[in-house]
């Protein structure tokens, strides 16, 4: 009996085809190989390109649906798409994935399947074969709380704002999520809640026990946090080769960053899935000059596309004034090195959850602009409980990152929220001891003896118990 609890996990990870999703979940993956189990993740050849390969890592590919869905061959993924019917493309492909995904793990069973909860029908998958099913999203544990409260207690439709109902907090929302993200959501979130667990990328300190008792008691449902899921890299190489191959070398970002004073730098991204109007990057770019800060700002590689367009959304001149000021990247950065250098002080971020817990990560305070999803509630978490960072003031919750916003963000409140964090105020100070103090909470998270990695132990322990409960 011993010898069979020794045996590793075997654990088959399918991860759904966004950035955002599949990066911080095969990150996860590592932290289960760095304990001696054997993974494989399932994804589509375009997207395995991505992954980062170690021993005891497996990679299993599949063929993307790309005639069925109508999409060139190798846009396999959420980043690579630029418009609604597009994305609606990715997921109907992803949801074709469930034949070749389903006689995959029939033909190999493991002890264990950790699906995103994108792929609900994973629950009758894992039910038929007699295994353990965790289940990942990628939102914080707060989030997943408010939208739970949010599905037992609908928010009139009349509404313009909402206090998140029977919550630990008093967390005002200025906006309302939009119907049909809800109707998107609940019923996978609804089918999650039948599974296992869910595994959180975060730590139990960030959400708290306020947070923890709340989700237990209100749903009976277990979670593990077993991040944040990018620490698992530690080298610089590491950390730059994380997603897409960056625009950027580590030496020249590196060799930038290093020529700058300490907390000078402010970094601004919107992640994976961005569509400003043009009006509205012109707003940024004024309201970066207004600061006098010094800055990296990633603006989607489809602007960058467009040399002769560039004057519409960037004032004239604003290149050649801040040649040593700032640096404007155009495609994909490397996000994680940036955040854990020490000249960067702040993160202007639209609050999609990997980039939030990346900036929590490296103590670094942030000016929340949420735009779609989870990211109106993630705001909430860093700015009304955690107080490690300040809200640009948006009330505009579109139904996908594929719209265009259509109310703008004037220069004057972003200059606002990047002055209350950036200057040397008594509140400013505040924040980033605060900042500072979580970072150092996170990192420890995940050595040995840190929440997460006692998770981690928690989980590898409970599913050697249901592996030797098994009937055989
Ligand atoms: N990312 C990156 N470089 C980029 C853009 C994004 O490394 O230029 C990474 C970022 O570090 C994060 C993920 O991509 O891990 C984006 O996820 P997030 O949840 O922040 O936003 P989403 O793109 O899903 O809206």
């Amino acid at each position: 009996m011993e010898v069979m609890k020794d045996r590793a996990l075997k654990l088959h990870f399918i991860p759904y085809l966004a950035a955002g999703h599949m990066i911080p979940l095969c990150d996860i993956a590592q932290f289960f190989v760095a304990r001696g189990h054997q993974v494989t993740i399932i994804t589509t050849h375009s997207n395995a390109k991505i992954l980062q390969q170690s021993n005891n890592l497996r990679v299993h590919t599949l063929e993307f649906p790309s005639k069925e869905v109508g999409l060139p061959d190798g846009v396999e993924n959420l980043a690579a798409v630029t418009d609604i019917e597009d994305s609606y493309r990715i997921y109907m492909g992803s949801s074709l994935l469930r034949e070749s995904i389903s006689s995959f793990v029939e033909g190999d069973p493991p002890d264990c399947i950790v699906a995103d909860f994108l792929y609900p029908w994973v629950h009758e998958l894992a039910n038929k074969l007699g295994i353990p099913r965790l289940v990942f999203n990628g939102f914080p544990l707060f989030t997943i709380c408010a939208m739970e409260a949010v599905k037992r207690h609908p928010i009139p439709i009349d509404a313009e704002s909402f206090i998140i109902p029977e919550f630990p907090h008093h967390i005002a929302i200025n906006s309302l999520p939009p119907k049909e993200l809800r109707e998107f959501l609940d019923p996978p979130l609804t089918v999650a809640l039948k599974s296992n667990g869910f595994i959180i990328n975060s730590f139990a300190e960030l959400d708290g026990d306020d947070y923890l008792r709340h989700y237990e008691k209100t749903t009976g449902h277990k979670a593990w946090h077993l991040g944040p899921a990018s620490l698992v890299r530690t080298t610089a190489l590491e950390k730059a080769e994380r997603g897409e191959k960056s625009v950027l070398s580590i030496h020249d970002c590196l060799s930038w960053l290093d020529s700058k004073p300490l907390n000078s730098v402010l970094y601004i991204s919107f992640g994976t899935l961005c569509y400003f109007p043009d009006k509205q990057l012109y707003e940024i770019a004024c309201a970066i000059e207004a600061s006098g800060r010094e800055f990296i700002w990633v603006v989607p590689e489809k602007k960058g596309k467009e040399d002769d367009d560039e004057k519409k959304w960037l004032p004239k001149g604003f290149e050649e004034r801040n040649e040593k000021k700032g640096m404007i990247i155009k495609g994909w950065a490397p996000q994680v090195l940036i955040l854990g250098h020490p000249a960067v002080g702040a993160f202007l971020t639209h609050c999609g959850w990997n980039s939030t817990v990346e900036s929590v990560s490296a103590g670094v305070p942030m000016i929340t602009w949420p735009i779609h999803s989870d990211q109106f509630y993630n705001e909430k978490l860093i700015t009304r409980v955690r107080q490690i960072g300040v809200e640009v003031g948006v009330d505009e919750w579109n139904l996908s990152a594929f719209f265009e916003t259509q109310k703008l963000v004037p220069r004057d409140r972003i200059e606002n929220a990047v002055r209350r964090v950036m200057d040397d105020s008594d509140e400013a100070q505040q924040i980033r001891r605060r900042a500072q103090a979580v970072g150092k909470i996170a990192r420890q998270a995940v050595q040995e003896g840190g929440s997460s990695y006692n998770n981690l132990t928690a989980l590898i322990d409970y599913l050697k118990d249901l592996r030797y409960s098994k009937p055989l």
